[in-house]
């Protein structure tokens, strides 16, 4: 059975081979519809080419300009371990706002540098990004080994280069990965023109990593409202990480107090015993307990419970917001109210070159490095442990204005 996804992002200087690579990860693990295979090969016989795997991309990036392929954003190959989803590239405008809105929730990446050229700026901003969204899985990968005689030497070179970059940002990746991607070399299949070379393929390197697994993580039910129902006080909410089982001993959080689920309620149906991510229940825990909206119920301690924190923020809002204005923080059911106490750094999202350093003002469409400071303590987790305890939104006099990740 192969149920599971993993969700990667694929980054790096323009050139340096990512819509090329995608092409040969598709190609290896044959995951291309015979059609299209036919036509790539059409159009690289007639160019006379090896088979040029950039055009895959290419034709897929059409199809979704005409709005043909039925999903937009994904393109996704497969190895007898799983699936993998390549959910967005850097580039595309709404990138940055993709991941840090949440409509995309990367688990890896694979960080493409040329042998022959190596670090360059994209790769600094895409090596930022990787860090923004506190990415852990990163296979870097140095592409057109064949351009360089597939020397060891350049190869060490150019690792010290990205890995020593990388450790600025204090990110170590998994492995480094020396391949090929337009002969195929260390891609799927280890190379006999690699004998040096030790370490895994490309695709062995990204089938040792975890999968982010919401459902496995201790419980999350981040507290909605709280009803009379038939003299029974009942807590509502959505599951948000793992799962809730009638007797269970529970936390509520900020608070550390210990409850029991008596029963799960939910509409129209009888003697539920358990509610999994996603679903919306009513929880019994007993009368008269003192539990409020914008508490957390939670299966273990883990989460972090403060009222500062260090996040990477996206101001949407038109007009400028000046440090120390009121904001209200909301994350999941929490609402606090609060100021940007500190601005590290501000850039440009499109480019991500730094705009500011410790300045006092965010402008519209900037991304910042902030400290804020809460009125009251809230609960929040790692955003690649629990995606949705993980990121928050701020408002400003009623609306949102921008997006964040915690650090
Ligand atoms: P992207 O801009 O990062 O998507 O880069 P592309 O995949 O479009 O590749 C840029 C150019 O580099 C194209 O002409 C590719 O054919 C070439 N290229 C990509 N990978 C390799 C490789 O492994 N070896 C060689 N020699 N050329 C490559």
């Amino acid at each position: 059975m192969q149920s599971s996804t993993l969700n990667l992002i694929i980054v790096g200087h323009v050139d340096h081979g990512k819509s090329t690579l995608i092409g040969r990860l598709l190609y290896d693990t044959e995951s291309l519809p015979p059609d299209r295979l036919k036509e790539i090969e059409k159009i690289s016989e007639a160019l006379g080419r090896e088979r040029e795997f950039a055009f895959v991309m290419d034709s897929l990036e059409e199809e979704r300009k005409r709005g043909i392929t039925i999903d937009t954003t994904q393109t996704f190959f497969k190895t007898p371990q799983r699936r993998y989803v390549i959910i967005d590239a850097p580039g595309h405008k709404e990138f940055l706002k993709n991941m840090i809105t949440g409509t995309s929730q990367a688990e890896a990446a694979l960080l493409i540098v040329d042998a022959q050229e190596g670090v360059r700026e994209q790769t600094k901003r895409h090596g930022y990004i990787l860090g923004m969204l506190g990415l852990q899985q990163i296979v870097v990968v140095i592409n057109k080994m064949d351009l360089v005689d597939y020397s060891q030497e350049r190869f060490q070179e150019v690792k010290e280069e990205i890995t020593g970059f990388l450790g600025s940002l204090e990110i170590r990746p998994s492995y480094t990965v020396p391949l090929s991607a337009i002969k195929g070399d260390n891609v799927a299949t280890a190379s006999k023109l690699l004998p040096w070379y030790s370490g895994p393929t490309a695709l062995e390197a990204l089938d040792t990593f975890a999968e982010l697994k919401i459902e496995e993580k201790p419980l999350r039910f981040p507290i909605q409202d709280i009803y009379q129902i038939e003299g029974k006080q009942i807590i509502v909410g959505r599951v948000e990480a793992g799962t809730v089982k009638t007797g269970e001993i529970l936390y509520v959080l900020p608070l550390k107090k210990e409850v029991k689920v008596n029963s799960i309620e939910r509409f129209l149906a009888e003697e539920v015993k358990k509610a999994g991510v996603g679903e919306s229940v009513g929880i019994f825990l007993g009368d008269g307990l003192d539990v409020q909206r914008g508490q957390i119920l939670s299966r273990d301690l883990g989460s972090i419970i403060t009222n500062r924190i260090k996040a990477n923020i996206f101001w949407m809002e038109k007009g400028v917001y000046q440090m120390g204005d009121p904001l209200l923080f909301r994350c999941v059911t929490q609402e606090i109210p609060c100021t940007i106490e500190k601005i590290y750094k501000t850039f440009d999202p499109a480019s991500l070159e730094v705009i500011e350093e410790a300045t006092g003002q965010i402008r519209e469409a900037e991304v910042a490095e902030v400290m804020i400071s809460l009125e009251r303590e809230a609960v929040i987790d790692q955003f690649q442990q629990i995606p949705e305890m993980g990121r928050f939104v701020l408002e400003q006099q009623g609306l949102p204005a921008a997006g964040g990740i915690i650090l």
